[in-house]
């Protein structure tokens, strides 16, 4: 079980950092090719620095959120989906596998790709 696993991310600076708990959705790489971790929205918080966190637009169609002070993105907020990627893959290797196909659709149509489980 990864039951309160806990992801702490703070910006370049310092000054934002996001709290995700519980157990991600699963790994996938961004529209960019950057791998990403896949949390519930409900799931992360902004720990500190929600005066300096900046919301834009991003490629993908989500939200970005990045600090004011260091312009580092650490995390993009997807509203219909219910879902936030955060940056970097997850450490555990059962929580850094793809999520289960029905959550997939919706990402995929974001731009997300998950790797291949073997079925094709
Ligand atoms: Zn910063």
């Amino acid at each position: 079980m990864s039951n309160g696993l806990y992801q702490r991310l703070a910006c370049d600076c310092g000054a934002v950092c996001l709290l995700a708990c519980g157990s991600p959705l699963g790994g996938a790489v961004d529209p960019a090719g950057e791998p990403v971790t896949l949390w519930p929205l409900e799931a992360v918080q902004v720990g500190e620095g929600v005066d300096e966190l900046a919301s834009r637009e991003a490629a993908s169609g989500g939200v970005s959120l990045s600090c004011r002070r260091c312009g580092e993105v650490v995390g993009v907020e997807h509203g219909e989906a219910g879902v936030m990627a955060l940056p970097g893959a997850a450490d555990d290797e059962q929580d850094a596998a793809p999520p289960a196909a029905p959550s997939r659709a919706p990402l995929e149509a974001l731009g997300y790709r998950f790797p291949s489980t073997g079925n094709g």
